[in-house]
């Protein structure tokens, strides 16, 4: 059984006492019976990222990046290796998220660097993948899930994917209040398990915990994470406000159905 997997990308938003109540917020509402039941996680802006840590210390909430280079260290300007993101407390990095391939116009290959250097330095990695609205209507979703798993994940053992999440994130859905319907997630899902299989075997791909991201909402929240190949939400716009966030939460713990909520 997955356990569930929570995790709010703030992108470039928030400032440092907003980041600070925000994390406030959510560790005052987070109760170890919810966290039992789901990992939650909060990636701020890079430079957020140590206040973050520190207020969550303590509690049950990890702390992730939205990106961090491949190289160890040295001329590489703007950049934060995966040292110095270990060295500030992360646990986690989004890596491939759409609007690092589309706006910024980074490339598979790029983003397995990244991912390499990720897992070969302790960082978990959350791997984002998924199509462009015009790749869905082009009956395209399949090819390109297939290809960001088999690029983004090239070179990583069987071992090495229980530390690996993948975000199925179609960019339609991404910030445009558009959700996938029940039936388009199960689908995507279900075909990137049948792809992880593929690649490593059946076990490593039921063992993997498949996000959906795109628009998650409290309303939207318990149906999503009640599907059978959805196991937990990579949250934009809805991990900015401590209600919105802690509703779609509780909605992943309310869906374990264990009855003590
Ligand atoms: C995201 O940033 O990964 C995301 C899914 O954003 P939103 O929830 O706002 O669509």
């Amino acid at each position: 059984m997955r356990k569930l997997f929570i995790a709010g990308n703030w992108k470039m938003n928030l400032d440092a006492a907003a980041a600070k109540e925000l994390t406030t917020g959510l560790k005052d509402n987070l109760c170890d019976c919810t966290a039992a039941k789901v990992d939650v996680a909060v990636c701020p802006a890079y430079v957020y990222v140590p206040q973050v840590v520190e207020i969550a210390q303590g509690s049950p909430i990890a702390v992730g990046a939205q990106d961090v280079y491949f190289e160890g260290n040295g001329a590489f300007t703007g950049e934060v290796s995966v040292a110095m993101l270990k060295d500030v407390g992360c646990k986690y990095t989004i890596l491939g998220h759409s609007e690092r391939r589309h706006v910024i116009g980074e490339t598979d290959e790029l983003t397995n660097q990244k991912l390499l250097a990720a897992l070969a330095g302790g960082l978990d990695v959350i791997l984002c993948i998924g199509e462009l609205l015009e790749e869905r209507q082009a009956n395209q979703t399949e090819a390109v899930i297939e290809r960001h798993l088999r690029k983004g994940l090239a070179g990583v053992t069987k071992e090495q994917m229980a530390k690996v999440t993948i975000a199925y994130e179609p960019v339609w859905a991404i910030g445009t209040g558009q959700t996938a319907t029940p039936e388009q997630a199960q689908e995507a899902h279900a075909f990137a398990r049948s792809i992880i299989a593929d690649m490593f075997d059946n076990n490593v791909a039921q063992e993997t915990r498949i996000q959906y991201g795109g628009s998650v909402k409290p309303s939207n929240a318990a149906e999503l994470l009640s599907l059978p190949d959805v196991d937990g939400a990579l949250v934009g716009g809805a991990s900015l406000k401590v209600q919105d966030f802690m509703g779609i939460i509780n909605a992943g713990a309310s869906t374990c159905g264990c009855g003590c909520q």
